[in-house]
């Protein structure tokens, strides 16, 4: 309850204005509540500011960089030159800085109270924030996530994060990228495009490890026709520079000398510091424990996003912001399903899955319940005149529905729409054979495996 007269009430008070955070706050003052967002750096959060939006903005420059290396091969003169760091980042600044411009307008014109410092839950009920005390009939965190690092590995100089190499103001000579996951992988693509020598270094056995094995395999294969080295099942040992160079060892005891380091070995949540564990907060390794409605165990008290385990993605943390509003709300929505999340990966080629892998279904259901198709795009007119290659791969439960779609391709990424409400509504591929695809588009490709799993192949075997 209030307390002073600093005291003010609100229905909602979130922590952290980035995708959980901010999704929260626009759906809860939709429904009529009042809200408090508190943010101590930028609205939009790691997303907008040092993620999804700037990542993708320099792949795409990526890919205009091929697409003027390769366009003989088009019929099309243009000669590739260099890349000029300090144009890419005003093209990537300036996307960031429009949707940033877009979103404060959004949350203004919502007349969402938005409080800028650093929050601290001082009681179940209450954030302080500066000298002033924010009391909310409910409390959402969303503080969101850090890059890790290794112990005894220090971020600085030539050895960065995912943070330093978005600021990079010249294409580095020759990188070495500390893990194969998401992260690392999207970082090397941009990279080799610009000109780079890439070496991955992944302690796990394969690029990015949590995908189908066969999404894994794709995709070294084609780094390894970039020239993109990876050195996969070898472990990190340590790390030295100097002023011109950072020289990196392997466990195995080989060397790899680089101008820099990407450290790309995972997130850790922001989640100390802030209180939670003094007021009561559940909290396993570092990150906010909840229950399948985001409930913490201290009631009236919510959390989404990257501090809450699970994908860290930003659609999650979005789709967790809506649900906990129209909870608070009383609107009592179906909890979210994590299993059938959407996950790209934006390398080129892009990967992109949803739903059970076919080890995980073959674990589920068991060996002789499970069948899978790999449509090859080989056939796929569209992807030909992309000029890529890679597969649809489709895994379905015996007699029953589809339970995992899995994709590697140029732009396949934008076929995960269709792909998650495959899944997301148990469609059986006969069902998904009825469904037209339009004529030459990649999606077809999903079309071409829906009709060779229900029996009826078109430009391809069954
Ligand atoms: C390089 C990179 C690329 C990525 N690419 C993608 C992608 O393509 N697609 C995708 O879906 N996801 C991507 N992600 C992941 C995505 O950015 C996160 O999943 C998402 O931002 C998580 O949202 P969040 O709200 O939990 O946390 P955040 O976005 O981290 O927001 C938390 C906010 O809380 C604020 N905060 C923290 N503590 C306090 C406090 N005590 N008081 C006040 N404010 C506080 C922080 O300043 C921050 O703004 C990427 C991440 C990185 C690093």
């Amino acid at each position: 309850m209030p307390d002073s007269a600093q005291d003010q009430v609100h229905d909602v008070v979130i922590l952290g204005g980035g995708s959980g955070g901010y999704a929260a706050a626009l759906r809860a003052a939709d429904l009529g509540l009042t809200v408090a967002l508190v943010e101590r750096d930028k609205l939009g959060g790691t997303c907008l500011h040092r993620g999804c939006i700037p990542t993708k903005a320099l792949l795409h420059a990526a890919e205009v960089a091929e697409s003027a290396r390769e366009s003989e091969q088009f019929g099309v003169r243009a000669t590739f030159e260099s890349v000029d760091m300090d144009g890419v980042n005003k093209y990537k600044d300036k996307i960031v800085g429009r949707l940033y411009k877009g979103l404060q307008g959004l949350v203004s014109s919502k007349a969402i109270d938005f409080v800028a410092g650093e929050g601290r839950l001082v009681s179940p009920d209450t954030v302080e924030v500066g000298g002033r005390r924010l009391t909310g009939r409910h409390v959402v965190l969303g503080t969101g996530s850090h890059a890790r690092s290794l112990p005894g590995l220090e971020i600085g100089g030539r050895i960065m994060t995912s943070n330093q190499a978005l600021q990079l103001d010249t294409v580095p000579g020759r990188v070495v990228v500390l893990g194969g996951g998401v992260i690392g992988v999207e970082f090397a693509s941009v990279w080799r495009s610009f000109g780079a020598e890439v070496t991955i270094v992944e302690a796990l056995p394969r690029l990015v490890p949590a995908e189908d094995e066969a999404c894994s395999k794709a995709l070294e294969r084609a780094f390894r026709k970039r020239r993109i080295a990876f050195k996969t099942g070898v472990r990190f040992a340590g790390a030295t520079q100097s002023e011109s160079s950072v020289t990196v060892t392997l466990e195995s005891g080989e060397t790899l000398e680089a101008d820099i380091l990407l450290v790309a070995v995972g997130r850790g949540p922001n989640a100390s510091g802030f209180g939670y564990e003094e007021v009561g907060v559940r909290m396993d390794r570092g990150f906010v424990l909840t229950d399948e409605r985001l409930r913490t165990s201290v009631p009236g008290v919510y959390a989404v996003g990257d501090i809450v385990p699970g994908l860290q993605l930003a659609h999650r943390g979005f789709q967790q912001g809506i649900f906990v509003a129209e909870d608070i709300a009383g609107l009592d929505p179906a909890p979210i399903d994590e299993s059938g999340i959407p996950r790209v990966t934006y390398s080129d080629p892009e990967v992109a899955s949803v739903g059970l892998t076919e080890a995980q279904a073959r674990r589920e259901h068991g060996d002789d319940a499970v069948q899978t198709y790999e449509y090859n795009l080989g056939s796929n007119g569209k992807s030909q005149i992309l000029g890529t290659t890679g597969f649809v791969k489709l895994v379905r439960v015996k007699d029953g529905p589809v339970v995992g779609v899995h994709m590697v391709g140029a732009r396949i990424g934008e076929q995960i729409g269709e792909a998650q409400l495959i899944v997301n509504w148990e469609a059986f591929p006969e069902e998904v054979a009825q469904l037209v695809h339009a004529h030459p588009t990649q999606n077809e490709g999903l079309g071409e495996a829906h009709l060779a799993l229900a029996g009826k192949p078109l430009h391809t075997h069954a």
